[in-house]
């Protein structure tokens, strides 16, 4: 796909106007908010140009309700999260907006392997928590 770089130095993309772009999206969590957010993604985006990717640190999901059980309910509540989503165990250590390319650069960890590999995407949800 040519560009045409004009002495501003951005680049003007040759495509039709309207033309959808490939675009990422990382949620960082898979608690409520991130299940919720996947949910959407799943029901609403299928057939989309959508890449979409969720990093969660702990082994396992549930997010507060994995490591807060001073409630009876608990239990359950962590148990019906398992039962609509998968395992993830990756830590984003950082989330840098690259302004030139204009998109999120993103230091992730694999908890089980212990390696470190970068990410980028065009979008990012930090719904990591604010009730620690
Ligand atoms: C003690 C306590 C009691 C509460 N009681 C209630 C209640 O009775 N009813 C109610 O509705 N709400 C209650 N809440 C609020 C609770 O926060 C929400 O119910 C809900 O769990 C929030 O979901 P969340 O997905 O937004 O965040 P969280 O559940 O906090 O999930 C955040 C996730 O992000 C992950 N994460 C964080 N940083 C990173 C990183 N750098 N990389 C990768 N992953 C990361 C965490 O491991 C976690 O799994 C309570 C909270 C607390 C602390």
């Amino acid at each position: 796909m040519g560009s045409i770089t004009p002495s501003g130095g951005y680049k003007i993309q040759e495509v039709p106007l309207g033309s959808p772009r490939p675009f990422r999206l990382v949620c960082i969590d898979a608690g409520y908010s991130g299940l919720l957010l996947s949910i959407i993604v799943g029901q609403k985006m299928q057939g989309e140009n959508l890449d979409y990717q969720v990093y969660e640190m702990n082994g396992d999901l549930g997010g507060k309700w994995l490591v807060n059980s001073y409630y009876a309910t608990a239990s359950s509540i962590h148990h019906y999260l398992k039962d609509t989503a998968v395992k993830y165990g990756h830590k984003v250590t950082s989330a840098v907006w690259d302004e030139e390319v204009g998109e999120w650069c993103l230091t992730v960890i694999d908890m089980a392997k212990g390696t470190e590999f970068e990410d980028r995407c065009n979008a990012l949800v930090n719904a990591t928590g604010f009730l620690q």
